[in-house]
């Protein structure tokens, strides 16, 4: 069966067009509804295709934010090649300020390659699968923590095999110019949307810029000014590519975490304490996280140790905490021979 979905774009026209996709659904009040997720594309002569995304995960508010601004102030002029843009991929998560989709109960990063009989969320991952990623060179899709993860916020990717794939994507993050760039191992489940763009092919580009409820000023701005620099690192945008050199930033850190006792779960349900900031360095066996029980002031907190040195780059957002909840991500310094792969 053909995708269902539907849209009034004609993604081979040149010029700037404004649109959505149509994701036919059903409600209680609703049986023919179609969900509108907003989409433009923006072409002008010869280069790259740039599939840019936000809102996989409807709680992650500085990326859509970001391509929003970027929808309504790029000129045609100003463009070599095409860039298609989604703002909000999960609307009704996003409109929800949830992970998941309140339409189907699922994670739409976990959908992937998705089925076009499936419920809204698969038929989204079906139709990116098999309709947008075909036609795009870069595939961007951008992220946060949350409100369940506040993240150190970097630009982040999987190591992929190829290495002539591995190393533009290498120095695609690069062009975000965050502090750190975080190599990261799918501890949760399969079905990601940037393992099917990469086995696919694409140079894909990620981002975990920060979490939490609140955005601050410096995450909103390194989100917005990264993205138009990945985009000048391509050659799609006109401009000058800026540097952390440029910027007169230390040189970027490499870290990564690739092995499952980088992740660090709750043993038990309780409230989280934070011990150590995000974006420290710690030694192994140093206390990262309590949990207290507020049911039982007299028991001492469940003290949870690094069990390597490394650097915290996230930890648990919210106070309230049920056991297997993520408390805290311990990242290392990526190996000599793998960096000289970049
Ligand atoms: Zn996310």
């Amino acid at each position: 069966m053909s995708n269902p979905i539907i849209t009034q774009i004609d993604f081979n026209q040149p010029g700037k067009q404004w649109g959505s996709l149509s994701v036919p659904y059903s409600h209680n009040l609703s049986g023919w509804a179609k969900l509108q997720i907003p989409v433009m594309t923006i072409s002008h002569g010869e280069g790259p295709t740039v599939l840019m995304m936000a809102g996989n995960h409807g709680d992650e508010y500085p990326g859509q934010i970001a391509i929003m601004k970027l929808m309504r102030e790029l000129e045609e002029s100003q463009i070599h090649g095409r860039i298609i843009m989604l703002p909000i991929l999960n609307v009704p998560a996003s409109q929800a300020a949830t992970r998941l989709s309140p339409l189907d109960g699922k994670n739409l990063n976990r959908c992937f390659p998705g089925n076009p009989e499936g419920t809204a969320s698969e038929i989204i991952a079906d139709y990116l699968t098999n309709v947008l990623f075909p036609m795009a060179d870069v595939v961007i899709d951008l992220h946060t923590g949350g409100r369940g993860v506040y993240f150190y916020p970097c630009a982040h990717l999987h190591l992929v095999e190829n290495p002539e794939q591995r190393k533009k994507m290498a120095r695609a993050a690069m062009a975000y110019n965050t502090d750190f760039v975080f190599l990261y191992a799918d501890v949760a489940g399969t079905g990601l949307l940037p393992v099917e763009a990469e086995s696919q092919g694409k140079i894909v580009v990620t981002t975990e810029m920060g979490g939490g409820e609140v955005v601050s000023q410096p995450v909103h701005s390194l989100s917005q000014d990264g993205l138009k620099n990945v985009l000048i690192h391509f050659d799609v945008l006109e401009g000058e590519e800026q540097t952390r050199e440029t910027l007169g930033l230390k040189p970027v850190r490499w870290i990564q975490a690739l092995d499952q006792e980088d992740y660090l779960f709750a043993p038990e349900s309780g409230l989280f304490e934070s011990l150590v900031d995000i974006g420290t360095d710690v030694k192994s066996g140093q206390s990262l996280a309590a949990i207290h029980f507020p049911e039982r002031p007299d028991r001492n907190p469940e003290i949870i140790e690094s069990k390597s040195a490394g650097v915290v780059i996230a930890h648990r957002g919210p106070t309230l905490t049920e056991q297997g909840d993520i408390l805290v991500c311990l990242a290392h310094d990526v190996p000599k021979n793998i960096l000289e792969t970049f």
